[in-house]
């Protein structure tokens, strides 16, 4: 709706010289409306989702009218927002496809694109909803004590390390926090896992998430803190 999408007819608009055609048809410029909804694979895309399209069609030129359809058209029938809620997925991947096929040479069908942007969305809202639930569960849980933070010797960094698991869905939470010897935050993260049926598989796959989390950053002189005693007491005493 800004404009950014650098199609060719915007391209050409800020004075480069491309090729102004749309190249999965050939046929007509390629403008943002075209190559979201105007162009053959973009209507083929429209036509095989659970989205119902304008009657009449998706507008030619108007990028507006087409956005304020998939919009505004839902409200009122709450029945269809299942199917409702992938459009912008589609947008996003009808986009990706062109991009892919003008750089990259691949070519998705549109039964691809469709699939792929249903998969997406539904991953989407099933995360919103792990965030929701814990929300609640969080709120819930009693205040915990706050011990005192120690911090780690000059020249080193801590990284303490935080886990909840839920042994009825086999859910676990993990949560990391990096802070030089003043305390100052370096880098923090936080991810769902799933699929833990012991406790000691959720401290194991969570502390080795954060272990690896610093690799990946490059940080070495680590000290790892945490409420795992069993993990720590493996790695200083193996053999017990
Ligand atoms: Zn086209």
């Amino acid at each position: 709706m800004s404009n950014a999408l650098p199609v060719a007819e915007l391209i050409n608009n800020r004075g480069m010289n491309v090729d102004a055609r749309c190249q999965a048809c050939g046929e007509e410029p390629e403008s943002i409306n075209h190559t979201l909804f105007g162009c053959h694979v973009a209507r083929q895309v429209w036509a095989l989702s659970s989205i119902l399209n304008p009657p009449g069609g998706f507008h030619e030129s108007s990028v507006f009218s087409n956005l304020d359809f998939l919009l505004n058209s839902r409200k009122g029938n709450n029945s269809l927002l299942i199917y409702w809620r992938n459009w912008p997925w589609i947008l996003w991947n009808l986009w990706k496809r062109r991009n892919e096929s003008l750089f990259e040479g691949r070519l998705l069908t549109s039964e691809e694109v469709v699939l792929k942007s249903e998969d997406e969305a539904e991953e989407w809202f099933l995360a919103q909803q792990v965030e929701k639930d814990w929300a609640v569960t969080e709120k819930a849980s009693k205040p915990l004590i706050r011990l005192n933070w120690e911090p780690p010797p000059c020249g080193w960094l801590k990284c303490n390390v935080g886990v909840d698991w839920c042994k009825r869905d086999g859910l676990a939470g993990g949560g990391w926090v990096l802070r030089n010897e003043r305390g100052v935050v370096i880098l923090h993260s936080r991810r769902a896992f799933s699929g833990l049926l012991y406790k000691v598989e959720a401290n194991f796959e969570i502390l080795k998430w954060a272990v690896e989390s610093m690799r990946s950053h490059h940080i070495s002189n680590v000290i790892f803190s945490g409420d795992l005693e069993d993990m720590f007491g493996a790695i200083t005493g193996p053999e017990a």
